[in-house]
């Protein structure tokens, strides 16, 4: 029983317009607009509290707007819910299991719950399973899964009815590096498939990799939609990151940092801090590390670092939040 419910493939898989939730005095969503094609793998990235859950419930049919549209293959997220459920799969950020059903009780529970019956219905269990990689885990309790199983079953759920779209809220969240590689390898797996899929994270690097292209959302307005690449591109000002590891504590490192021409610190590591220069001239960066072991600063490694994607989209919130630039426009949406 994949969705029978037909749509456009012409049409964008997921079309948001303007939309809005406010929670009493808090705009949690404000005016978010964005266009997805079928076919596509979006990241949605934005800090804690950004509007990312919430986007992601009124595309779910899970909460409503308090103005502005969203449509799922077409269908209006608010007039035609039924629709839009059956096209979507949804994956929630906390997943709740029952006591006492099995892996495979649970997924048979959700399969009967969506329609299916008898043969068929044991079949799409078992190729669930099968995908996601818990056929030899059916008997066990589904409240006895590590993290990781526990993704894989809320996956399984979520694509028991084949759906073209999936939205998925923070799935690699709390998983160890194998779980998330094994995820990612499913991920990659349904976009293969033609699958339409939002995926919310704050792996910003993992996001890169996987997706084509990035809607980040800062204080429930999207900032920027495009690829990883279009992040990365040099700032207008020259600039070099530098990693910096120090001999015992690195506080000293910091303040140096505080005083010295056109160095600021992009964050502490364990034993150094990772720096921004203004320049990209090598003899300026050269001084810069001369003028640091002057200074007294016990400095052990001392080297250039590629930008990376949370570096970009750190930067480009400093931007937007410096007070004489005008607030953020919605970008265009992307063909
Ligand atoms: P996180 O990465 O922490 O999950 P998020 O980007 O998903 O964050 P949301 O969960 O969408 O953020 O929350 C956006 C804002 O709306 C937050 O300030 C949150 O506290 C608030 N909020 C969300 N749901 C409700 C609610 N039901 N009632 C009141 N405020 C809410």
């Amino acid at each position: 029983m994949s969705s029978t419910v037909p749509f456009d493939p012409n049409q964008p898989a997921i079309v948001v317009e303007d939309l809005r939730r406010q929670f009493g005095a808090l705009q949690a969503v404000d005016g978010v607009s964005f266009s997805i094609d079928h076919g596509r793998v979006v990241g949605f990235v934005g800090a804690n509290g950004a509007g990312k859950t919430t986007t992601m419930r009124i595309l779910a049919t899970l909460d409503h707007a308090s103005s502005g549209t969203a449509r799922i293959g077409g269908y209006d997220v608010m007039n035609h819910p039924s629709q839009v459920r059956q096209l979507l799969g949804w994956m929630p950020d906390a997943f709740g299991t029952y006591e006492h059903m099995t892996v495979i009780e649970y997924l048979d529970f959700y399969a009967r719950a969506l329609g299916y019956r008898r043969q068929e219905r044991q079949h799409r269990v078992r190729e669930v399973m099968d995908f996601t990689d818990l056929t030899p885990l059916a008997d066990r309790l589904s409240n006895k899964l590590s993290k990781g199983q526990t993704q894989r079953l809320c996956l399984g759920r979520a694509l028991l009815h084949d759906p073209q779209i999936l939205i998925m809220d923070e799935p690699a969240a709390g998983l160890d590096p194998q779980a998330r590689v094994e995820l990612k390898r499913l991920i990659r797996i349904l976009a293969e498939e033609g699958k339409t899929i939002l995926i919310s994270s704050h792996i910003l690097s993992e996001l890169g990799e996987m997706c084509d292209s990035l809607l980040f959302i800062d204080k429930g307005r999207i900032v920027h939609h495009g690829d990883a690449e279009s992040m990365m591109r040099p700032s207008e000002t020259p600039e070099t990151l530098v990693a910096v590891q120090v001999s015992g504590e690195h506080a000293q490192l910091l303040e140096w940092a505080l005083t010295a021409p056109k160095v600021t610190v992009v964050d502490e590591t364990k034993r150094g801090a990772r720096l921004k220069i203004e320049s990209t001239d090598e003899a300026f960066i050269a001084a810069t590390l001369r003028r640091m072991i002057m200074d007294g600063i016990p400095v052990v490694d001392f080297h250039r670092e590629e930008k990376r994607l949370e570096d970009a989209f750190i930067d480009m919130l400093g931007r937007m939040r410096e007070p004489n630039l005008s607030a953020p426009q919605p970008p265009p949406l992307p063909s």
